[in-house]
């Protein structure tokens, strides 16, 4: 039997990519969900797109706590209970250090790990109360490696390892998993905030040698199968990369 069916489960970056692909997933296997993140009307076709689905789509910038917290609410208002929060939001504008690019740095840590820490502060209280449920986030290979152009980047997925690991050590014995799934290269619109040619040109290269990206759908395939595990089984971690990736 499934163990995602009737689960109130919110998506914070459900727009594109991995979070879009994971809600469509959900969606299917009977879950209720509401899902966020900036672009309202990319939302609203991701929601259009599901029309017996039991969805519904709020504009949040995960950088705002206080709009972070009013999709938890509406969650809230509309289910009376969380069963998962799917962290999923996140930007990587690559470029060498050199370049100095101190915005875009300021930015990711703001979306990767201040976006991530803003839906763990909405979210805890209601599971603690619950004394169930579930925090997946979105960390990545790089939250394992460092590598050239990407030190910033890296140490927001790093700094989200360390959050979510200690999440777990503070929340288990509330009966709350806590999911870490770290993705090698998915073909999103993720680089698209990348501004440096040389690195664009590199990910251009990478992207053209075939078998080199994985799916969305492969990522959300992985989050289904954390969800659907028993409550008694906690999927601290799922690393996927594309076969061909070194
Ligand atoms: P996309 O660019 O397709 O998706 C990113 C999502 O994050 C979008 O829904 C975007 O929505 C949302 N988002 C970005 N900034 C904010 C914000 N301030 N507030 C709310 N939502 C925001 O890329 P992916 O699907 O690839 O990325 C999803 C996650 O996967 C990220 O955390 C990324 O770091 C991680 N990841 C991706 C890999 C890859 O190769 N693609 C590899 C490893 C990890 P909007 O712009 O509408 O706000």
């Amino acid at each position: 039997m499934s163990n995602i069916k009737d689960k109130v489960i919110v998506i914070m970056g459900a727009s594109s990519g991995i979070g879009e692909a994971t809600a469509k997933k959900l969606a299917l296997e009977g879950a209720k969900l509401v899902i966020a993140a900036r672009r309202a009307h990319r939302l609203k076709a991701v929601v259009e797109s599901l029309p017996n689905a039991e969805i519904s789509y709020t504009a949040a910038d995960v950088t705002k706590k206080e709009e972070v917290q009013a999709v938890i609410d509406l969650a809230i208002k509309k289910y009376g209970r969380i069963d998962v929060l799917f962290n999923n939001a996140g930007i990587m504008p690559l470029a060498p250090m050199s370049e100095n690019h101190f915005d875009e740095w300021r930015q990711m840590l703001d979306i990767n790990v201040m976006g991530v820490l803003n839906g763990i502060a909405a979210a805890l209280p209601i599971m603690k109360k619950q004394q169930s449920g579930q925090i997946i986030t979105t960390d990545s290979v790089a939250g394992h490696i460092v590598i050239p152009t990407a030190a910033v980047y890296c140490g927001t997925k790093f700094a989200v390892r360390a959050i979510m690991e200690g999440l777990r050590q503070e929340e288990h014995e509330n009966n709350i998993r806590t999911t870490m799934i770290s993705p090698g290269t998915v073909d999103t619109e993720l680089p698209n905030t990348i501004k440096d040619p040389q690195v664009v040109q590199t990910l251009k290269e990478n992207a053209s040698k075939e078998g080199f990206g994985l799916r969305p759908e492969d990522i959300a395939d992985a989050v289904a199968y954390a969800i659907n595990t028993p409550e008694s089984v906690a999927i601290n971690e799922i690393l996927i990369r594309p076969t061909k990736q070194p």
